[in-house]
């Protein structure tokens, strides 16, 4: 396994896939001679840190070093490659946990190099040390000796002590992305003569969890396949989702048709899915829908064009709130499968509540009957104010998407901030007032007195609202008032309830 890996592992700084900024700054503190005797490389699996520690050590020793980077060519350079050079030393700190190894290896320390310039240890997977171990390395880190460099690597920054921490100098690797993974397969499938299409590579660094390792131990087993490669193989070899199935679901919960959902995961099971792997591929999934969304269409994936296609099919039937939505349900989701006595459920109940809600919102009228509350008995025809509707009208043409009560609610209180800048008064009372619902276009906002309502809705009050609205949050949005004293009015919630008793079979007890 990872022969490719080890095939086309970098060798000089010029090699390294991404990290420009750690390998530029490395770069020049081994031309000025100014590098550190500590470093602590931290990052996720696959992102090069061992590679870079190893061409540092090469940098550091190298007999032809050029522009601060390893020549790659000289005795020293290839004994590094062959892992035959005495003054690197590394150590895998999950093999080598105790006190007794780190003591062995500070024994070394002391000793001036055998052949190069600098001694190296490379301590891998550093987090993994005792705490007898980290206070014996604590101490040499406090003054190592001038011959010496350590470089110590994790994935878990946060188990490494910060005493520890403290004595070295911090580089953060990143996780790659697609973009970034998708040169480097091109050109090792290039040097490689292997026949593959842009799609193929494309499902490779989409699923190599943002490791360079990871892409090319995938595309070591997609060689295997033979030349040219298609999608659907692949992606029976590597265990990804059938894309089919990703869109069947969303199509279901985009049509509201919440009745098909538990037949659509019976089916699943039986053919044995793994709903971890399902619903990250579903998260993915619902990624590009929304991307698509955002940045109408822009964004371009590697995909074929009948599943581009699809994908915009589907991102045109969503609200972005929806996706939004969505997303929200189906990371819950990924986070409750550990704890879910049976693997599909959480999932199951994701898309059910998604799929209710998508479906209570296109079936429901635009605008709601108004409720109105005792109290001040305020019923609020929409026609009596002729101003607002003219405004609304214009609204709901150019507006594209509603807010959501979640959404109002953040911005509300920069709106009431700006307005009170302008009409103190105003903004008072808005800020006494408090947000009931979104309607539509409509946002329900509760007052105490019948002169707060008239007062909102008078048209100069009514357009600074508007107008500060769209100004802080980039959408048109109306204001209307609702008199309420003791009881607050009540979110019609019925319709979502009699679509879950449908599906479940149930019957609503008083
Ligand atoms: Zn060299």
């Amino acid at each position: 396994m990872a022969v490719l890996y080890r095939k086309y592992r970098p060798q000089t700084f010029a090699d390294v896939l991404s990290q420009k900024p750690i390998v530029q700054t490395l770069k020049s503190q081994v031309k000025s001679g100014g590098f550190a005797h500590a470093y602590l490389f931290t990052g996720s699996r696959g992102v090069g840190k061992t590679s870079v520690a190893r061409i540092l050590a090469k940098a550091v020793n190298c007999l032809n070093p050029k522009d601060g980077d390893a020549c790659g060519k000289c005795g020293v350079c290839k004994q590094i490659e062959n892992g035959q050079f005495l003054d690197l030393a590394e150590i895998d700190a999950a093999s080598n946990t105790g006190v007794e190894n780190i003591r062995e290896l500070i024994e070394h320390v002391k000793f001036s190099p055998t052949s190069g310039k600098y001694k190296v240890f490379i301590i891998d997977e550093v987090h993994m040390l005792s705490k007898g171990a980290f206070n014996a390395l604590l101490k040499t880190l406090e003054e190592p000796p001038k011959h010496a460099i350590f470089i110590l690597a994790t994935t878990e920054i946060n188990k490494v002590p910060p005493t520890i921490i403290s004595r070295t100098q911090r580089f953060d690797f990143k996780a790659y992305s697609p973009a970034d993974l998708l040169p480097l397969l091109e050109k090792i499938c290039a040097a490689e003569n292997f026949k593959i299409t842009a799609e193929v590579l494309g499902l490779i660094a989409q699923n190599a969890d943002g490791s360079a390792r990871d892409a090319l131990s995938l595309l070591d087993k997609v060689m295997t396949l033979g030349e040219s490669p298609n999608l659907e193989e692949t992606e029976a070899l590597l265990g990804i989702t059938d894309i089919a199935v990703c869109e069947n679901l969303l199509e279901l919960i985009v049509l509201g048709k919440a009745n098909k959902l538990p037949d659509f995961f019976t089916g699943l099971a039986e053919k044995g899915t793994d709903y971890t792997i399902l619903n990250r591929d579903f998260l993915e999934y619902l990624r590009k829908v929304l991307v698509f969304k955002v940045t109408n269409g822009a964004q371009v994936f590697n995909l074929a064009e009948n599943h581009k296609a699809k994908v915009k099919e589907l991102a045109d039937k969503l609200l972005l709130n929806d996706s939004i939505y969505i997303i929200r349900l189906f990371l819950k989701s990924y986070k409750d499968l550990s704890s879910s006595p049976a693997p599909e459920i959480p999932m199951l109940l994701a898309a059910l509540e998604a799929a209710i809600k998508k479906g209570s919102l296109s079936s429901a009228p635009t605008v709601k009957p108004q409720t109105f509350v005792a109290g001040d008995l305020v019923p609020e025809p929409v026609t009596q104010k002729p101003q607002p509707q003219i405004q609304e009208s214009i609204v709901i043409e150019e507006a594209g998407e509603a807010m959501t009560l979640p959404e109002v609610r953040i911005v509300w209180p920069k709106v009431i901030e700006k307005i009170k800048a302008i009409n103190s008064p105003l903004g008072s009372l808005l800020r006494n007032g408090e947000l009931l619902d979104v309607l539509g276009y409509k946002i329900i906002l509760g007052v105490k007195f019948l002169f707060n309502k008239q007062n909102l809705e008078h048209p100069k009050n009514f357009s600074l609202i508007c107008a500060t609205f769209e100004e802080v949050a980039g959408k048109k949005m109306t204001v209307s008032a609702q008199v309420f004293k003791d009881e607050k009015p009540q979110v019609d919630t019925s319709l979502a309830l009699s679509e879950a008793l449908k599906v479940f079979g149930g019957e609503l007890i008083d």
